[in-house]
C-alpha cells in the first residue's frame, strides 16, 4: 500500500503521495537539525504562546470542522468522534503550555555541594511514528510535551492519513513554530530504520503494533537510542455484583465501539460475575442490536468503516477462526454491507477457552469477547491472563474490591467505576507486551529530555 488517502467508506482513492526520497529525508533533517539549534534557546513563554495558538486553531469552529472532516475522509471516524478529537488536541496543547514550566523547572537537591540541582534539556530531534487510528490526538500528545521541553519531532505517520499529518505540520507552523520544529516525512514503514539510525536523530517513540515496535525498537537499540513504545491491549473490563448494571452496560458499549472498536485502550475483554451475568449480558446484547452503522459523515452514525480493508479481513478471520474453535457468537459475525466500505457488524462472542486463539489476541474492531467468572480472584486471574497491560476497568462498589482490582490487576492504568481514557494530566501507557514509557502528565514530557544532574562548590 502507498501513501494514500482512501475513503474507507466508499473505497475510491482521493488522493496519492510519493514517498519522499533518502535525499529529502536527508534535507528536512538539515531543516531540523538547524531548527534546533535555534529553537532549543527559545523561552518557555515563546514555546507556550506558539502552543496556545495552536489550541485556538484547534478551537476554531471552521478550522475544526475542516480537520474532523479530513480525519473522517481518511480513516472513517464518526464525526462527532472526530470532532472531539480535535477538542482533545486543543486541551493538551493548553495542559502543556501552562504545566510546562513547573515540570521543567530546575530541581533543588541538597547534598554535599553548595548547590546541587537537576535541570531538564532537550535532547534533539525525536522521531514519532503515529497510528491512524487517532490521527491528531496521537500526534499531539506527543508533540505538545516534545515542543515544550525545546526538542524538534519528524512525523512518521500512517501511510492511510497522510493529509492529516501534512495539516498538523500546518497547524503548528501557523502557530509560529519556527520552521522546521515540526515537520511530517510522507515516507513508507520501511524507510524509518534509515530515519532512527540517522546520527541527527536522538530518540524515537512509536504507537501501534507489537511487530511495528518491536522493529522500531531493535534499530533504536542497536544505535543506544530510547524509545517510548504504545502498543496493542486487550483491556478487561470487570463487572461484579455490586455494580450499577445500566451504567455498567452504556459505558461497556461505549468502552468497546468508541472509533468503531480500533482503540488501543478499548474494553475489549468483558469478564462478568455470574451473580449479575443474567442482567447484564442480555442488555448488553440489546445495546448492540440498537446500534447505527452508516456513513461516519452523518452525525447520526455510531459505527462508521474499519480504516482499512486489511483491518476488516483481519477481523473477520479472528472471528471465524474463534468461532470453529468452539467461541459462541451472542450477535453479530458478518460484514456489513449497506455501503460499499469496509463495514463489519458489532460483534460479541462468548465460550471462549484459553486454547482458542482469539483468547489471547486483541481485536482491532467491534468485536467483545465475554467471559463468565464465578468470583473476584477468577476474574483478576482471567484478566491477566493476557499478553499485554494496558488499561482495565473494573465495577464495584466494595471498597475491599477496589482495593484487590487496583493491587492485583497487571496494567498502566485501573479505572474503577469508569472507562478507561486518555487524559492529559494522567500518565499513560502500558507494561508486558503492551510497551513501555508514559506519555501525557508530568512522566509524558520527562520521557525525552536530559535530566542533567548538576552539583557546584
Ligand atoms: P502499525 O501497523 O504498527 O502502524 C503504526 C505505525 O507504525 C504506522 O505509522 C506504520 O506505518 C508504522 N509501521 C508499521 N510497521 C513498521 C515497522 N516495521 N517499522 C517502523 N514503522 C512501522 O499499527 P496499526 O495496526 O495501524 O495500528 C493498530 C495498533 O496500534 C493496535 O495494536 C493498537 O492497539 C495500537 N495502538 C496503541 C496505542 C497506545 O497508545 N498503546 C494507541 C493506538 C493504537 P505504515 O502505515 O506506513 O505501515
Amino acid at each position: 500500500m502507498g501513501i494514500m488517502t482512501v475513503n474507507p467508506t466508499t473505497l475510491e482513492t482521493i488522493k496519492s503521495f510519493p514517498p519522499l526520497t533518502a535525499e529529502d529525508i536527508q534535507s528536512k533533517l538539515n531543516v531540523a537539525e538547524s531548527a534546533f539549534a535555534t529553537y532549543r534557546h527559545t523561552s518557555l513563554s515563546e514555546r507556550s504562546q506558539w502552543l496556545m495558538r495552536a489550541a485556538n486553531r484547534l478551537e476554531d469552529p471552521a478550522l475544526s470542522q475542516q480537520y474532523a472532516t479530513l480525519m473522517t475522509l481518511e480513516m472513517g471516524k464518526p464525526i462527532q468522534e472526530a470532532l472531539a478529537e480535535v477538542q482533545k488536541c486543543a486541551w493538551v496543547c493548553r495542559y502543556y503550555a501552562e504545566q510546562a514550566p513547573l515540570f521543567l523547572a530546575n530541581q533543588s537537591i541538597e547534598t554535599d555541594a553548595q548547590r546541587s540541582w537537576v535541570c531538564y534539556q532537550p535532547l534533539g530531534i525525536i522521531l514519532a511514528v503515529m497510528p491512524w487510528n487517532f490521527p491528531f490526538w496521537q500526534v499531539f500528545r506527543f508533540a505538545a510535551p516534545a515542543l515544550m521541553a525545546g526538542n524538534v519531532g519528524v512525523l512518521k505517520h500512517a501511510s492511510n492519513v497522510p493529509q492529516c499529518a501534512l495539516a498538523i505540520e500546518t497547524i503548528l507552523l501557523e502557530a509560529g513554530f519556527p520552521q522546521g520544529v515540526f515537520q511530517s516525512l510522507l515516507i513508507s514503514a520501511q524507510q524509518v530504520e534509515a530515519v532512527v539510525k540517522d546520527r541527527r536523530v536522538q530518540a524515537a517513540t512509536l504507537t501501534g503494533s507489537e511487530p511495528a515496535g518491536a522493529s522500531l525498537a531493535a534499530i533504536a537499540g542497536s544505535q543506544i537510542k530510547k524509545t517510548v513504545l504504545e502498543l496493542g491491549g486487550s483491556d478487561p473490563f470487570i463487572v461484579l455484583e455490586s455494580a450499577d448494571v445500566d451504567l455498567a452496560v452504556a459505558t461497556a458499549v461505549k468502552a468497546r465501539l468508541l472509533n468503531t472498536g480500533q482503540s488501543c485502550i478499548a474494553a475489549k475483554r468483558f469478564v462478568i460475575v455470574d451473580a449479575i451475568a443474567d442482567q447484564f449480558l442480555p442488555k448488553f446484547i440489546a445495546a448492540f442490536a440498537d446500534l447505527t452503522l452508516g456513513n461516519p459523515m452523518e452525525t447520526q452514525t455510531d459505527i462508521g468503516p474499519l480504516a482499512t480493508p486489511a483491518i476488516l479481513e483481519e477481523l473477520e478471520q479472528q472471528v471465524q477462526t474463534a468461532i470453529t474453535h468452539g467461541a459462541q457468537l451472542l450477535i453479530g459475525g458478518q460484514r456489513w454491507s449497506g455501503l460499499p466500505g469496509n463495514f463489519y457488524q458489532p460483534t460479541i462472542l462468548s465460550d471462549i477457552t484459553p486454547d482458542n486463539p482469539i483468547y489471547h489476541q486483541e481485536c482491532f474492531g467491534p468485536v467483545a469477547l465475554v467471559f463468565r467468572v464465578p468470583d473476584l480472584a477468577t476474574a483478576i486471574t482471567l484478566a491477566n491472563d493476557s499478553p499485554f497491560g494496558l488499561g482495565a476497568s473494573a465495577w464495584t462498589t466494595v471498597s475491599q474490591e477496589q482495593d484487590q482490582l487496583i493491587q492485583e490487576l497487571e496494567a498502566g492504568a485501573v479505572f474503577i467505576n469508569g472507562m478507561v481514557k486518555s487524559d492529559p494530566r494522567l500518565p499513560f501507557g502500558g507494561i508486558k507486551r503492551s510497551g513501555y514509557g508514559r506519555e501525557l502528565g508530568i512522566q509524558g514530557i520527562h520521557e525525552f529530555v536530559n535530566i542533567k544532574t548538576v552539583w557546584v562548590k
